[in-house]
């Protein structure tokens, strides 16, 4: 490693105590980006890691909400402008009970990379709360979503920051953080994406980080010989990701059989039906094992152990960090000859290592899951418009733009002397228009 991204990671620890998932991001990218770093020695001189890795702006405030019984709950809320280099900061909120600075952190230096790798006008961000919608009324929702907005749109607008959802933030959040955002500014403007078609929403943005995925990686495979048809694939979450994931795997003809959430996973060999898990999950706001019900054919399995299942292909669409090493030699056993991260750093570094030693064909998430902040660019670009394209116009543009972000980062990959590791062909793009832009803006 060079003198230069050992120093800069080491300040970001030292400046970012007790913040793993941030420091394990940074290292990840940093360590990537040598053969650039080596190419370009204007980028030390100017500074341009350290400021990467800094954000510009960070926000922490407090939320406070009424529930149902009438007692006030206080949750923390935050937003992390990172990077505006490029464009309007852009990422989502994510409602979790984990959600702390150093997670916010992490996705929003990954989101730099990503809306750069998009080659859309957009800069990186991130935000949410530690606040947990499940177990929530509608009304409680209401309440924490109208609070968090009354702070946070000081914070935003369409030309500044245009936050999306994330895990825990759907349609129903973005419509209530909506119409409070107007109520205050009294302005109807596409501040946020990802909101309801009768109210300024794009087509497709519901279906478009899982079918960007399946998009990413059905060329990453065709580029090496194989296809989704009749391909048995294992994808983990059964949220909005996942979803979208399994449906577009199923219309390209391969065969999606286990699903999963934090409780556990169902293995249907016969293949997941999507209408069931969609009525389960978006409608009910039930729990995954509810799909035996009325599949009484498919298992249900407690706990951890999705990856154990034999498949061609694995889609991790849950969450950070669910897919470690003994996971990833366990899909390697079983034949598996590609991975694409539907969620953000699901696969941990180890893990990521196995694949790349067992040639097991990888697209990181950075690329493979572009495809939610690319639509919801899109969707800005309409409501600038103030314009709706169809449902196949967004898609194609969707299509096009999945299958550029492939051949961008194998390209560079190829340059840099990695060819087939998408991992630093996908670092290296996204890091090189960024750190271009900040050069031509001078010292900001
Ligand atoms: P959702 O909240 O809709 O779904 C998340 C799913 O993951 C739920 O089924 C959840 O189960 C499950 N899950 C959470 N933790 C675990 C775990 N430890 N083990 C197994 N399952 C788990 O979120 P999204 O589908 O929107 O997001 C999923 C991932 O994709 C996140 O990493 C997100 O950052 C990333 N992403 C999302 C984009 C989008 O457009 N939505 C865009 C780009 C990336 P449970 O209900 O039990 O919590």
């Amino acid at each position: 490693m060079s003198s230069y991204v050992q120093r800069v990671i080491q300040k970001v620890v030292e400046r970012n105590p007790n913040e793993p998932e941030f420091h394990q991001a940074i290292k990840e990218v940093l360590e990537s980006l040598e053969p650039a770093l080596q190419r370009h020695p204007e980028f030390e001189q100017a500074g341009i890691l350290e400021r990467l890795t800094e954000p510009e702006r960070q926000v922490i405030f407090r939320v406070p909400w009424v529930d149902d019984q009438g007692k006030v709950q206080v949750n923390r809320g935050m937003r992390i402008q990172f990077n505006s280099a490029i464009g309007p900061y852009k990422g989502g909120l994510r409602l979790h009970p984990t959600v702390y600075p150093g997670i916010i952190k992490f996705l929003g230096f990954e989101q730099i990379f990503k809306n750069s790798l998009t080659g859309l006008p957009i800069g990186g961000g991130k935000g949410g709360s530690d606040f947990d919608p499940k177990g929530k009324s509608d009304l409680e929702v209401m309440r924490f979503c109208q609070s968090f907005m009354t702070e946070l749109y000081r914070h935003v607008s369409a030309d500044m920051d245009v936050p999306a959802g994330d895990i825990g933030v759907g349609g129903r959040e973005i419509g209530f953080l909506f119409g409070q955002y107007k109520r205050i500014t009294a302005l109807h403007e596409g501040v946020l994406t990802g909101k309801g078609l009768v109210y300024g929403g794009s087509l497709v943005r519901t279906e478009a980080t899982g079918y960007g995925l399946v998009y990413l990686v059905d060329e990453m495979i065709r580029d090496k010989g194989k296809s989704f048809a009749g391909a048995t694939v294992v994808i983990s979450g059964s949220g909005n990701v996942a979803i979208y994931a399994t449906e577009k795997v199923q219309q390209l003809g391969g065969k999606v059989v286990a699903l999963s959430d934090s409780s556990g996973y169902v293995y249907d060999k016969d293949g997941i039906n999507v209408d069931t898990v969609k009525r389960i999950k978006e409608v009910e706001r039930g729990r995954i094992k509810d799909y035996v019900n009325t599949h009484p054919s498919a298992e249900y399995h407690e706990g951890t152990g999705i990856w154990n299942i034999k498949c061609d292909v694995a889609l991790p669409c849950a969450t950070q960090n669910e897919l470690r090493e003994a996971d990833a030699e366990a899909l390697v056993k079983n034949g598996c000859f590609a991975v694409g991260e539907g969620a953000n750093m699901p696969c941990t570094p180890e893990a990521v290592d196995v694949f790349i030693k067992n040639k097991v064909m990888f697209a990181p998430g950075k690329a493979a899951n572009a495809g939610g902040v690319a639509t919801s660019a899109l969707e800005m670009s309409q409501n600038s418009m103030r314009y709706n394209w169809t449902f196949d116009e967004v898609d194609a543009k969707l299509q096009d733009i999945m299958v550029s972000i492939y051949h961008n980062a194998a390209d560079t990959a190829r340059e840099y002397g990695h060819e087939d590791n998408l991992v630093v062909g996908a670092n290296i793009a996204g890091f090189l228009k960024v750190a271009n832009a900040m050069l031509a803006q001078g010292v900001v």
